[in-house]
């Protein structure tokens, strides 16, 4: 049985392409090995001599409509992992031996009434000067989740939001789907906004937000690797599809508690955040009524630190 290469990212193996020899590279449980398209063996790399020495393989990997293709059980064995398959069930399964230990963070564990919001996927410059006007006004942080090729395009808009007080986190370079890409892409995804805001505010932050929350078990080991806390949140606010202030605002004091995470955007493709930017000052009025006090998601992670 044969599977997209990439299936194996969800078992917590990194797995990359090799364009020189056309294969795909598999490298999990302290084994490494390439897997050559249209070929009936493996090149398994000996880390005692450093030599790659051929391996067997039962089925040939292939290429199909721009996707690589793999035999499932042949790779799963090769990594070491346990491969069963049950009769009575008519299913196989794969047991991975690989843990990677999980660093996300969907809110603050605080039992403080605080709250964090986050803006996702700029800086540009038609909502995000008006989003810090407000923040501005009502003297409230927020966290941004920057798009490192973005930060390129708007280094000025950056500097504005770092010199207003408010945080930063990694939100990719080109905002990709992560389960889709090579592991070696993601890795550079995140290191490569890493240098962005370091080159244009001075500094870099721990936080990172994948695109559509979307992750593999390997992308998060390589999330630890890169010492990346991975946030997601607690209120989607759906202002993306370009609800109204009045639907925004019903969502979140539908759904906030105290610790919360608040998704929002500003983005500007298609204009779709006027609802978005409305709300905000009437969120923040009204959090801060019911006893709220807004965080940047640095502080809500430290005070949940504090309080454990
Ligand atoms: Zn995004």
């Amino acid at each position: 049985m044969l599977v997209p290469a990439l299936f194996f990212k969800h078992t917590g193996t990194l797995v990359d392409w090799n364009d020189e020899y056309r294969s795909v590279v598999f490298q999990a449980n302290n084994r490494k090995f390439a897997v050559p398209i249209n070929k009936t063996f493996t090149d398994d790399f000996d880390r005692s001599t450093g030599t790659w020495k051929r391996g067997a393989l039962s089925t040939e990997a292939i290429e199909f409509q721009g996707e690589i293709f793999v035999p499932v059980v042949d790779v799963a064995k090769k990594l070491q992992m346990d491969v069963t398959y049950n009769s009575q069930q008519n299913r196989t399964f794969i047991t991975t031996n690989i843990s990677v230990k999980p660093n996300v963070f969907a809110k603050g564990q605080s039992t403080e009434k605080l709250v964090a919001l986050t803006f996702d996927d700029g800086p540009e410059n038609h909502y995000t000067p008006m989003i810090l006007d407000v923040l501005k006004e009502k003297g409230v942080p927020a966290t941004f989740f920057v798009v490192g090729q973005e930060v390129k395009t708007y280094p000025n808009m950056m500097r504005r939001i770092v010199n207003e007080g408010h945080g930063i986190a990694n939100h990719t370079w080109s905002h990709p789907d992560l389960r889709k890409k090579w592991s070696s892409e993601v890795r550079k995804e995140i290191e490569l906004t890493q240098q962005e805001t370091q080159i244009t505010v001075g500094r870099r932050s721990d936080l990172f937000r994948p695109p559509y929350g979307a992750y593999t078990k390997a992308d998060m080991l390589i999330m630890n690797q890169l010492g990346m806390r991975n946030i997601m949140w607690s209120v989607d606010t759906l202002d993306w599809s370009g609800l109204s202030a009045d639907q925004i605002l019903e969502i979140v004091n539908r759904d906030v508690s105290p610790g919360g995470i608040i998704l929002q955007h500003n983005f500007q493709y298609g204009r779709l955040l006027d609802g978005s930017v409305e709300a905000l000052p009437r969120i923040i009025d009204d959090l801060q009524k019911r006893g709220y006090r807004f965080v940047t998601i640095q502080t809500l992670l430290e005070k949940q630190n504090t309080e454990r």
